[in-house]
């Protein structure tokens, strides 16, 4: 993951902590989830069953560990390019 500006990572720990992390893949997402390959609804609304996909995209997902970065005391620009996998 592309490190996160100061003000990305504030508004993600916002989001975080009011419970709204992606209940399937427990990162923040914008558009719909990419690890989740198909849901099946019941009648009333509920999801009854949700199947993944073993190998999904991260682009563009914020992490708990991205938001909550114990090196930001630390700002080095060399911490960006080991995010990946
Ligand atoms: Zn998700």
């Amino acid at each position: 993951m592309r490190g996160l500006t100061n003000i990305e990572k504030a508004d993600a720990r916002i989001l975080f902590e009011s419970g709204a992390a992606c209940e399937h893949c427990g990162g923040i997402h914008q558009r719909a989830c990419p690890r989740v390959k198909r849901k099946a609804f019941h009648p009333n609304g509920n999801t009854v069953e949700v199947e993944y996909f073993r190998d999904y995209s991260r682009d563009g997902i914020i992490w708990p560990e991205d938001a909550y970065d114990p090196e930001d005391e630390t700002v080095d620009a060399e911490d960006a390019s080991d995010r990946a996998g």
